[in-house]
């Protein structure tokens, strides 16, 4: 694993084990004083669906958004807040400085990243691309803002398959970056002639078809649900294949009671309140074994708390910028994706390989 992965992965692991866990009455006054202060400052949570879940609920009852990152960089563009607080990790933050940058934006810890966006450094991946310069560069929004400034589209895990279907059927040739296994679905799904950058996600890589085949065979009835930031053996073994709004969606609307979950453990959140007549269990990794990176949960989504976000709203500390000129042009690539939306519907993903 390439080092600042490694040394990110292992500030957050300590951060987490050392930080206690808040007694109901702490937890209580957080809120009370935390949504005095947002009001008093019109400030807006922007939360993604894997942090922790009081977060969820919080966001949700002081009228932010728990969302995928399409929706969050969506709802953050169009709020009236003046202050979005972005918890969730690094990208995400400038990504709703990039689409609002009248905003004040901060996040509660700036050491939230992702492998994903550590894994893809600006300068290595434009030689990867000056190498290849007749592709079209594709980027997921789990990168930089550097490297969303120099691609030509900015894709979603709920939008990607629909934008490479276009680009398919406009002849382009593409890189895909960072998420191998994502590219690799993406080529399954649409045939599309797609180079890979040697990427992946901490959490989606360590999914493990052998015991997931175990589990199934013993929950027959189950149906099984994965991102498709998976390994592609693991992929195969699924019923529904989709970004997380897509598997909550899928969960909420099936006539099945018994679900299998690949993706972050968070997610079950909300999949919870969505369908509380239903049961979800978590898709097996290599459990708490020396190659564990994640068990199905993000360290760096992990760090984020809600004392945390007090204290930096507090303080008016931790706010996220982005030089202009990277700025301009990473959302050129990222309205080019709302844009796309907008006039597009997104396709159900029901496993077609
Ligand atoms: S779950 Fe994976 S893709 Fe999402 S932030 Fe964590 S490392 Fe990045």
């Amino acid at each position: 694993m390439n080092i600042s992965i490694e040394t990110s992965l292992e500030k957050a692991r300590k951060l987490n084990r050392l930080r206690s866990v808040p007694s109901d009455y702490e937890l209580e006054n957080v809120k009370k004083e935390l949504l005095a202060l947002m009001q008093k400052i019109n400030a807006q949570i922007v939360c993604h669906y894997y942090v922790d879940a009081a977060i969820q609920d919080f966001a949700i009852s002081s009228g932010g958004v728990v969302a995928d990152s399409l929706e969050m960089a969506r709802f953050g563009k169009e709020s009236n807040a003046e202050v979005l607080i972005v918890a969730g990790v690094r990208f995400m933050g400038e990504t709703a400085k990039i689409l609002s940058p009248d905003k004040k934006v901060i996040m509660p810890n700036l050491a939230a990243n992702c492998s994903l966006d550590l894994g893809c450094e600006i300068e290595s991946f434009k030689r990867f691309c000056s190498n290849h310069p007749n592709r079209t560069v594709v980027v997921y929004a789990n990168t930089s803002a550097e490297v969303k400034a120099f691609s030509d589209w900015v894709v979603t895990s709920s939008c990607a398959v629909s934008i490479i279907n276009y680009l398919k059927e406009n002849q382009q040739e593409i890189i895909f970056a960072p998420d191998m296994h994502l590219g690799d679905y993406l080529k399954k799904t649409t045939g599309a002639d797609i180079l890979n950058w040697d990427g992946h996600c901490v959490v989606h890589d360590e999914f493990k078809a052998f015991e997931l085949k175990e589990l199934k065979s013993r929950m027959p009835e189950a149906e099984v649900v994965i991102h498709p930031e998976s390994p592609a053996s693991v992929i195969e073994l699924a019923d529904f294949v989709g970004s997380t709004s897509q598997m909550i969606n899928f969960v909420a609307s099936s006539n099945k009671k018994k679900f299998i979950i690949g993706t972050d453990n968070g997610l079950i959140h909300m999949m919870k309140k969505k369908a509380p007549d239903k049961q979800f269990f978590e898709a097996p990794t290599a459990g708490n074994g020396a190659t564990c990176k994640s068990c199905a949960h993000c360290p760096w989504m992990e760090m984020n708390d809600l004392r945390d976000i007090l204290a930096v709203l507090r303080d008016g500390r931790n706010e996220i910028l982005v030089p202009k000129e990277i700025s301009y042009s990473a959302r050129k690539s990222i309205e080019k994706m709302l844009a796309f939306n907008q006039l597009k519907d997104v396709p159900k993903n029901r496993k077609t390989l």
